[in-house]
């Protein structure tokens, strides 16, 4: 009799896997036994450097300690029953270090950071726009690594030099990871953060010869790629979990996608965190953009990854954080769902969330949050209600936005993040799609991602098997009939004109 497959699709052995989850505000470590159960965690917040506005630095030491500390309180004792560690991290962030000390040569700059936009709108105005989109599936844009890295290169003193000397090393924190816990050994990255850097052909999967010339990036600096679920060394003597096999690494939001096992063409998965971050798995063809969203590549163990679209929506739980702190009128986050149910609608009141601009699918910069349909009736529920469904709305604007990419509906959404705790926003949700939502009910999604990662790369399960097994959830069922959808529709389409207006 062969080992029993049990639900969630792992093949059952007395082992543990240990998850990294190294995201933008703290380092975690998440111990899985095979079948899929946490069994321990712990979690190191560090320090965010801000030296200018706009301007968002880690001290990469700092992320490293914080990941050996969390990785070693929570393998202490089970060292030898750990099969293996895999890495989940934050994306794009870029860092540089000395080949032979190992030690970074500036901190680390984050996503967020701001300081290349300029140089980015430099590049647009050369014309380089087409060509990254073409070649990475990406807006030029200073969130990505490029033009961070460039940065590094050219306001270090000696860097660009010693970088053609093939003295430095370039990384995402995936690739410092791993490099720093195989002793220097190992220098490489998976697709999913190589298709973040804007250097990376996501058709060829290599290493882009000219946006290498675009960027002056010396090629010796840039790791090797490979597949998110493959073998990427070993821990080495003096670091915990030495001796283990590094089996995965993934940037988190594909790491989510995998964890919410979107592994089908037309699977969406959305965390509603402070933004919202929706990734759809589009099968084996990349899909171009005709609404701005990112064309980029899913976590997997095969050579030729799975592509996925993605859109983002800036202010999500942002809103009910400003209901909380701003305006003072909910006292915790939680208590939104309650004062929102205590109305049977918004009264006609809609609160379009552009605190910062809208993005996809209007990428419009100059827009400012607004507020329609005030009457004297309006009560302080219906406002509260009013934006809770603002972030349904934004969902929508981007789902929409997807399914006009792909051609075809989106077959399963599944939802992960502090405010999908909120029932109501989950039912509305589903109303305003028309869609089931799926919410399972072990929320840690980018974690499970890198577990299920580790496991298919150790060959404990297969895609197929894993896929198909069920996992405890909660759906969400849309009841609203299509007439007083597409009225509230017509509504926020109103809306978002008014909050477009100069
Ligand atoms: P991040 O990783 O972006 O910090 P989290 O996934 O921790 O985000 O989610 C935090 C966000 O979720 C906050 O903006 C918070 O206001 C919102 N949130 C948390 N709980 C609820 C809730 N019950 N209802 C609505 N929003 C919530």
């Amino acid at each position: 009799m062969g080992s029993p497959i049990k639900e969630n699709g792992l093949n059952a052995k007395k082992k543990y896997i240990l998850a990294l989850d190294q995201g933008t505000t703290s380092s975690r470590a998440i111990l899985f036994d095979t079948l899929g159960n946490m069994v321990r965690s712990a979690q190191k917040e560090f320090k965010q450097i801000y030296p200018r506005s706009g301007w968002v630095e880690h001290d990469p030491e700092e992320i490293l300690s914080s990941q050996l500390e969390v990785m070693k309180t929570v393998s202490s004792g089970c060292e030898n029953e750990i099969i293996s560690v895999g890495i989940a991290n934050q994306r794009e962030s870029v860092v540089v270090w000395d080949k032979t000390s190992g030690k970074s040569i500036y901190n680390a700059i984050v996503w967020q950071c701001r300081r290349t936009a300029d140089e980015c709108k430099r590049l647009a105005d050369e014309g380089y726009e087409d060509l990254i989109y073409e070649r990475t599936g990406l807006t030029l844009d200073a969130y990505f690594s490029a033009t961070k890295l460039g940065w590094i290169l050219e306001n270090v003193s000696g860097a660009k030099e010693r970088a053609k000397n093939g003295e430095l090393l370039f990384g995402t924190v995936d690739s410092f990871l791993i490099w720093h816990l195989t002793g220097g050994r190992v220098h490489a990255t998976d697709y999913t953060n190589a298709a973040r850097t804007m250097l990376f052909n996501i058709h060829t999967l290599d290493w882009d010869e000219d946006l290498v010339k675009i960027f002056d990036v010396p090629k010796s600096m840039l790791p090797r790629v490979q597949p998110s679920a493959s073998d990427f060394g070993t821990v080495c003597a003096g670091m915990p979990c030495a001796g283990i096999e590094i089996s995965a690494a993934a940037g988190d939001q594909q790491a989510a996608l995998a964890g919410h096992k979107c592994f089908e063409k037309g699977s969406v998965k959305n965390t509603y965190g402070t933004g919202c971050f929706l990734l759809m798995n589009t099968g084996s063809e990349p899909v171009v953009s005709k609404r701005g969203l990112i064309t980029t590549l899913a976590a997997s163990g095969a050579d030729r990854p799975d592509y996925v679209l993605e859109g983002s929506v800036f202010a999500a739980g942002a809103v009910v954080q400003w209901l909380r702190d701003e305006m003072g009128i909910i006292s915790s986050s939680a208590e939104s769902e309650t004062v929102a149910k205590s109305v049977n609608d918004s009264g006609g009141v809609y609160i379009v969330p552009a605190f910062t601009g809208l993005g996809a699918p209007y990428w419009d910069a100059s827009a400012r949050g607004t507020v329609t349909g005030l009457s004297r009736g309006v009560t302080r529920a219906h406002f509260v209600r009013a934006a809770l469904e603002s972030i349904a709305y934004r969902v929508f604007d981007v789902v929409h936005a997807m399914e006009r990419d792909l051609g075809e509906k989106v077959k399963r959404i599944s939802a992960d993040g502090g405010a999908a705790k909120n029932n109501f926003l989950m039912s509305f949700q589903a109303d305003i799609l028309s869609r089931e939502i799926i919410r399972p009910a072990f929320t840690e999604a980018t974690a499970l991602g890198v577990m299920y990662l580790c496991a298919l790369s150790r060959g404990l399960c297969d895609m197929k098997t894993l896929a198909s097994a069920p996992a405890e959830c909660e759906i969400f069922r849309p009841h609203m009939t299509s007439e007083k959808r597409d009225a509230l529709l017509e509504g926020w389409k109103a809306a978002v004109m008014r909050a477009r207006m100069k």
